[in-house]
């Protein structure tokens, strides 16, 4: 690789991407730097996720990918002595209906593939599993010990403190607004502030990404939409895993719903609306917390007595299949897409930064060519995909 510009690689946006991407870049010896419009990192829609990581997802892509950043998370106050929230305990998705079982169970052959630990349990062990869990009507469960959970409010914090000491240079307040090119070859961006040159740029720009689509002369197909969230004060710690009930909700206004316990014994808890809120506004709604009270108590009666600390409202940045595009930019060399990580981009975050690198350092991906064809722009994107979030 040439190393006659100014950086190596600049990085846009120090989200739940861009941010552990830097730090694995310049961990690698690479010239870094990032720019975030935002003070801070992590600030976008990195810190209104609620903290599930998993790799038990269905296709090889994500699953293999969500292996390497599952490595990352669960190793990382070990190696660099920074408490990242990591809280092991698998994810478990509680059944009651038929429908949901035969989803659930038709994955477990792929899973099994990419050798995830995850199967079918009866509803004896869910009880043991999920204390309190209601039993009427259970049928049983899917549980994957090795995912776990991570709070999105430590981790960037720790993936920046790495980059920084790798020599990562970050340019926070400042927003890219064009790139810099030499015929088909990016070789820079501009920003509010000024120009930088670099050999690499890789554009981790969360739901802001399709507005880079027409300064490039690309399709970006990423679309946010939102979704609220909330966490409780502390209780003694009861539950291990990230549960997902991947029920309809009877109000008819949402379709699952996920919590987990963090690390401070917080109850941190979501759902995905049946009709979606297309677009960035962050405001709540006051449906959202009577809803999904009523839902997390139906599934655990005892939680009638949490107190709720706060709500908030926060985007997953879709793309048509629900699949991110992480790829060479179709016919601009010198640009790497790492956008419309939907549901999971903190959980896929350390993972594909790790991919990245590969892909600029040793100029292919480090995950196999079938998983890597899942995040391909070149596949059809617009073909509908049942998502499990
Ligand atoms: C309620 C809720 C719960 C969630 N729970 C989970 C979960 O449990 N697990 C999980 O994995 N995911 C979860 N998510 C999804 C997750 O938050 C997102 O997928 C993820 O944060 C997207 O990461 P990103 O790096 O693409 O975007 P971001 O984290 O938003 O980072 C993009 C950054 O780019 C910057 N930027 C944009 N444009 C520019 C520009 N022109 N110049 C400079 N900077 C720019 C932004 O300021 C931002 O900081 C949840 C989301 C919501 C809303």
């Amino acid at each position: 690789m040439s190393l006659r510009r100014a950086f190596d690689v600049i990085v846009i946006g120090a989200g739940s991407v861009g941010n552990p991407t830097a730090c694995r870049l310049a961990q690698a010896g690479l010239k870094v730097l990032v720019i975030d419009r935002r003070t801070a990192v992590g600030q976008g829609e990195n810190k209104t996720a609620i903290g599930g990581v998993r790799a038990t997802h269905s296709d090889p892509g994500k699953i293999s990918i969500g292996q390497e950043s599952i490595r990352i998370f669960s190793t990382w106050e070990e190696e660099y002595g920074f408490n990242i929230g990591w809280k092991p305990g698998g994810y478990c998705f509680p059944v009651y209906d038929e429908k949901v079982e035969s989803t659930l169970t038709s994955l477990l052959p792929t899973q099994k593939k990419y050798g995830l630990l995850i199967d079918w349990v009866g509803p004896n062990e869910i009880r043991r599993i999920i204390p309190g869990v209601n039993p009427v009507g259970l049928r049983g469960g899917t549980y994957s010990p090795d995912d776990g959970q991570v709070s999105s409010i430590l981790a960037p914090v720790a993936f920046q403190r790495e980059a920084l000491r790798c020599g990562a240079e970050y340019r926070l307040n400042e927003r890219v607004t064009d790139y810099l090119r030499e015929g088909d070859r990016i070789t820079g961006v501009v920003t509010d502030k000024g120009r930088y040159e670099s050999c690499w740029v890789v554009l981790a720009a969360g739901s802001d990404a399709a507005e880079h689509g027409p300064l490039l002369g690309i399709d970006i197909p990423v679309t946010p939409d939102s979704h609220e969230a909330g966490i409780s004060a502390p209780i003694e710690q009861f539950l291990a895993p990230l549960i997902v009930d991947l029920r309809p909700g009877p109000e008819g206004k949402t379709t699952n719903f996920y919590f987990g316990q963090n690390k401070e014994g917080q109850i941190i808890f979501c759902y995905t609306p049946k009709d979606l809120f297309v677009g960035t506004n962050h405001e709540n709604l006051s449906e959202f917390l009577p809803v999904l009270a009523a839902r997390m108590i139906a599934l655990i009666p005892k939680f009638k007595n949490l107190l709720i600390r706060r709500i908030w409202r926060g985007c997953y940045p879709m793309t048509p299949d629900g699949v991110p595009i992480i790829d060479y930019a179709p016919g601009l060399e010198g640009l790497i897409l790492a956008v419309g990580m939907c549901g999971q981009g903190l959980m896929l975050g350390p993972g594909v930064g790790k991919n990245i690198t590969s892909m600029i350092v040793n100029s292919h991906p480090c995950i196999s060519g079938e998983a890597q064809a899942c995040f391909s722009c070149d596949r059809d994107i617009y073909q509908s995909k049942e998502t499990l979030k």
